[in-house]
């Protein structure tokens, strides 16, 4: 009985453990290593296991750094199941297919000017490999255990992270011997808008936790909301438009949910707001239909509108002449675009069109990684380029930062907190500095807790029995 790192351990991607128990071999996520110059080199390689010799895959959420290699798994060899939750079942699509689609025009762009005699690229996976993934897929219910081979049981609770976000719950049997195992996937902040709040366990022999954000503490939700209606009411003080480049997934979502909340208060009715991106649009569907995911403020919120988000002047734009057709506004429209960090998509377009004028505005609501373009406008670069064009940066840039999807430290406390025995730790999906600030704090709380690095194998027979509770499936 035993688990291993391999991916996600010592860094925030990658997310990928190995568990083996009742003569089975499971993976917790398989997600794919983004950002640095050698991620594409890494994601490639061969995995630390046999994939045909994988028994199941249980995937925690539909965030490409958890389900990235997916595709990749399945191409290597992977034949059997890949348990979700049905939301994360109906998000994985959207997100799989858009990251095949750009894998493949990438290596069709690199190929278009081979040298003689020079290898072709070939794309990290296709579209094929995504069908075969999404064909693999059994949803699973939430809060039900479920057996899955004989000695192993799941059950998925929510985290609170984006819509079909789970913390997942092992019970893994050899014998006598039962060893309860909490992973605790991506677990949002607690008071995150549409969702329910992340779950709070009681019993594990053995915790797998989060630390993206171990080291840090979030702006007050209440403070952030604020600091948007002030800019969108300064905003239509100056008469342009407000930009706002937003991840399709979650951000997106509830980026337009807060503006249902504030509807009145922030005199939205004078906006036009526009959510330009199809991947968003589809996502938002997706919200529509799980509303068992909601929190009791969404669920009134959707009952009052039959819809999500749930906004009157809401323009969703599906094709690239709808989007166009935004570019001839001057002033009175909110643009919710991607891509979340303006390295590509259709918000390039609307930043070309409004960046130069000192009456607009743009909102970041979510992390820029270095080198974007959305890390520019946050460094206050007087001027940027997009599509090979140099533009001047008049218009005022706002970084909102207590949107975060991720709870800070203070709240992966509390979720810790609920565990009354204690169990030991192994600290994954951080950089090492936020891992070893959150270790400190949960030793303190009384556990023990390691931050891990790939390859490192822990034992689960020899840990002590603290959970007493068993799946009755
Ligand atoms: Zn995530």
């Amino acid at each position: 009985m035993q688990l291993e790192f391999f991916g996600a351990a010592g860094e925030v991607t990658g997310s990928c453990h190995i568990v083996r128990a009742a003569g089975r071999r499971l993976l917790l996520d398989c997600g794919m290593i983004q950002g640095g110059a050698d991620a594409p080199a890494r994601n490639r390689r061969a995995f630390p296991f046999e994939p045909p010799s994988i028994d199941a895959v249980v995937l925690s959420h539909a965030h490409i750094d958890h389900c990235g290699r997916l595709p990749l798994l399945v191409k290597r060899g992977f034949r059997g199941p890949i348990y979700t939750n049905a939301a994360c079942a109906d998000l994985l699509p959207i997100l799989l297919r858009d990251t095949a689609e750009l894998a493949m025009r990438g290596a069709e762009r690199g190929n278009r000017d081979l040298a003689p005699g020079e290898e072709p690229v070939m794309p990290l996976f296709d579209t094929a490999d995504v069908e075969a993934v999404l064909r693999q897929v059994k949803p699973i219910p939430f809060d039900q255990p479920r057996e899955l081979f004989a000695g192993i049981t799941v059950r998925v609770r929510d985290a609170g992270h984006i819509l079909g976000s789970s913390s997942v719950e092992l019970w893994l049997t050899e014998g006598e011997l039962t060893r309860k195992l909490v992973f605790s996937g991506d677990l949002g902040q607690y008071d995150t808008p549409i969702l329910h709040d992340p779950f709070a366990f009681e019993s594990a022999d053995l915790v797998l936790m989060e630390s993206t954000y171990g080291d840090r503490r979030h702006r007050s939700r209440d403070d952030t909301e604020r600091e948007l209606g002030g800019i969108l009411a300064q905003a239509a003080r100056d008469g342009g438009n407000v930009i706002i480049p937003a991840f399709a997934i979650g951000r997106s979502q509830e980026i337009l949910y807060l503006f249902a909340r504030h509807y009145a208060e922030w005199h939205l009715a004078r906006w036009k707001i526009f959510l330009d991106s199809p991947m968003a649009i589809a996502a938002s569907r997706v919200y529509w239909k799980h509303p068992d995911r909601f929190d009791e403020e969404a669920t009134r919120l959707r009952a009052g509108f039959k819809g999500m988000p749930p906004l009157p002047n809401l323009v969703l734009s599906e094709t690239a002449d709808d989007s166009r057709a935004i570019n001839n506004i001057r002033g009175g429209a909110i643009i919710v675009a991607g891509s979340g960090m303006a390295n590509g998509g259709r918000v390039l377009h609307h930043l070309k069109h409004n960046l130069s004028r000192p009456e607009c505005h743009v909102i970041i609501v979510g992390f820029q990684a270095p080198g974007t373009l959305g890390r520019q406008l946050v460094d206050r670069l007087p001027e940027v380029r997009i599509h090979g064009q140099r533009v001047r940066v008049a218009a005022q840039v706002h970084t909102l930062g207590g949107l975060s999807a991720h709870g800070d430290q203070a709240q992966l406390l509390r979720w810790y907190d609920s565990f009354k025995r204690r169990p030991p730790v192994y600290i994954v999906h951080g950089e090492v500095a936020p891992g070893e600030a959150l270790a400190v704090k949960l030793r303190e709380l009384g556990a023990n807790a390691t931050v891990t690095r790939p390859g490192l194998q822990v034992d689960l027979s020899s840990l002590p029995a603290l959970a007493a509770d068993r799946p009755t499936a």
